[in-house]
């Protein structure tokens, strides 16, 4: 079998953290989220494209990725470990030089006793109520002093739960949390440097941008602004192989799984290899489309777990590509990600993460 191909396009991966450099004010630092392998685009590819176009801070989710992303990143590339330190696993942080970020008492005093002076970040919760030092519980501790210094901090950090919608009231009380924290923080390490915008958070204004942001989904394509016009372009094109075309000569014919769908006139079918197996259920959903031959062509029935069926009875016979050949596209710069992910009640960095790994993956530079 022919397998789909998944098109990611490097450069435009560039050219988005670039324009989300623009966005910061002088002095900050742009980072890059590289977590879930870099949001299922592939980290050991993307990371470097980074580094080339200048990102030094790196921020994975597990001490795994960490490991694996020192591999393609060199020394002089800080990698932060979003998830901390598990028990058992500051060895690993420490032969890679990463960063763990740290948000419990009990990874602090872990890393005090192991890590001798290894920087670590330690992040804090201000509203969100993920990870995060409660403020009652880091205020004690900088009362205390002596656990947090040993640790020796280097970024501190906290993670804005409403970004994407700058009129949010929590946007502002974040923002005040983090600020009467990072005082009582810089009483302690005057060095230290700080971090709390990630894609969205950057667009909320300078205000929140302190001294490095952590940018992911937006250098993915996915639009940091939702409802405005984006500032980043899209990455990724997925066009999924034409396995099967059948001509089904009377209407009330059933499709699919379970015969939800059945057809009103005779009609001419495509099955595209690529399924819900392959996050094709975040992306055209039971009632979206692709696209071919220009022309926009629906999903029909449930999408199984390695194909789906679309109707290309509009398709003019002499555009239908020759048999046994043909590709329709699902993804691409006019069917982007936000727009189709809104359409399944998806975000798009579900959609990113969901592609799987059965593509075949054209890198393109
Ligand atoms: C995932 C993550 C980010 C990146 O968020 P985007 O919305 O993808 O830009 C930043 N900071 C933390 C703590 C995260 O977990």
């Amino acid at each position: 079998m022919r397998d789909g191909i998944l098109t990611i396009d490097l450069a435009s991966i560039q050219r988005n953290w670039h324009a989300m450099c623009r966005q910061l004010k002088p002095g900050t630092e742009c980072g890059a989220v590289i977590k879930a392998s870099a949001y299922g685009l592939g980290s050991e590819r993307v990371a470097p494209s980074l580094y080339a176009a200048g990102c030094r801070s790196f921020f994975v989710a597990t001490v795994d990725e960490g490991v694996s992303a020192r591999a393609y990143l060199p020394r002089n590339a800080t990698l932060y470990v979003l998830a901390g330190v598990g028990r058992g696993r500051e060895a690993d942080c420490l032969s890679r030089g990463l960063v763990p970020v740290l948000f419990t008492v009990e990874q602090l005093q872990r890393w005090r006793e192991l890590a001798g002076s290894a920087p670590c970040a330690i992040k804090v919760d201000t509203g969100m109520t993920r990870l995060g030092l409660d403020l009652g519980v880091f205020e004690r501790l900088c009362d205390e002093r002596q656990l947090l210094l040993d640790c020796n901090p280097i970024l501190f950090m906290s993670h804005l739960a409403c970004a994407d919608e700058p009129e949010h009231p929590l946007n502002s009380h974040q923002l005040q949390r983090f600020q009467w924290a990072l005082e009582k923080m810089r009483t302690l390490c005057p060095e230290i440097r700080l971090s709390l915008a990630n894609s969205s958070g950057i667009c909320l204004g300078e205000d929140w941008q302190f001294d490095l942001v952590r940018p992911g989904a937006a250098l993915y394509g996915v639009n940091p602004q939702p409802g405005a016009s984006s500032i980043v372009e899209p990455v990724v094109e997925l066009r999924l192989p034409i396995i099967q075309v059948r001509d089904v000569p009377r209407a009330g014919v059933s499709v699919g799984y379970s015969a939800t769908y059945t057809l009103e006139r005779p009609a001419r079918l495509a099955v595209a290899l690529g399924g819900y197996a392959d996050g094709i259920h975040r992306i055209v959903g039971s009632d979206g489309f692709g696209i071919l031959a220009g022309r926009r062509v629906p999903v029909v029935g449930r999408i199984s777990m390695d194909s789906t069926i679309f109707d290309i009875t509009e398709v003019p016979v002499e555009q239908l590509p020759p048999a046994g050949g043909g590709h329709i596209q699902v993804l691409g710069p006019s069917l982007d990600v936000d727009e189709v992910s809104a359409r399944v009640g998806a975000l798009g960095y579900e959609t990113l993460t969901s592609l799987g790994d059965r593509y075949h993956r054209r890198y393109v530079e």
